[in-house]
């Protein structure tokens, strides 16, 4: 069954959305797998933006995802790494359609709550680097 990386980033934790965002998960059918607490290491930030080395924001965006808790989940089911990008929003919250996360919550593209996969590959990779451990 396919699985996707989802990250409620500090400003979600800190804001209290927690529940939210795994009530809409779970209403949607699909079925949390994995789910952590965790302090972000700057090198471990850095991997997992590795694509976006180059970009302006990428030190300021380590330094938001080091700022505070995380919360790291792996969600699982049909499609769900690009029907949880659909539940999540545009990138940019002000372009975001109200009815997902980030159109629902927040207005700023620096501060937009939460992350998910982009891939099935992406997938991979960052539930490889997050939950070294393996799934339970
Ligand atoms: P995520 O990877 O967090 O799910 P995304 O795939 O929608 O978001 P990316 O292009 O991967 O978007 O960018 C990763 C994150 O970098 C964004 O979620 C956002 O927090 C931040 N970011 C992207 N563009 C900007 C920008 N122009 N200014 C500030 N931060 C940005
Ligand atoms: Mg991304």
């Amino acid at each position: 069954l396919e699985q996707t990386y989802i990250m409620i980033k500090p400003d979600g934790v800190q804001r209290g959305l927690i529940g939210e965002v795994i009530k809409r998960f779970e209403a949607k059918g699909y079925y949390l797998r994995a789910l952590k607490l965790q302090n972000v290491e700057q090198a471990h930030a850095e991997e997992h933006y590795i694509d976006l080395k180059s970009k302006p924001f990428y030190g300021g965006l380590v330094k938001y995802i080091c700022s505070a808790p995380v919360v790291a989940m792996v969600w699982e089911g049909k499609s769900v790494v690009s029907t949880g990008r659909k539940i999540i929003g545009a990138t940019n919250p002000l372009a975001s359609e109200p009815g997902t996360i980030r159109g629902d919550f927040c207005i700023d593209v620096g501060r937009n709550i939460i992350h998910g996969s982009d891939s099935v590959e992406s997938a991979k990779r960052e539930i490889g680097l997050w939950f070294p451990e393996g799934l339970a």
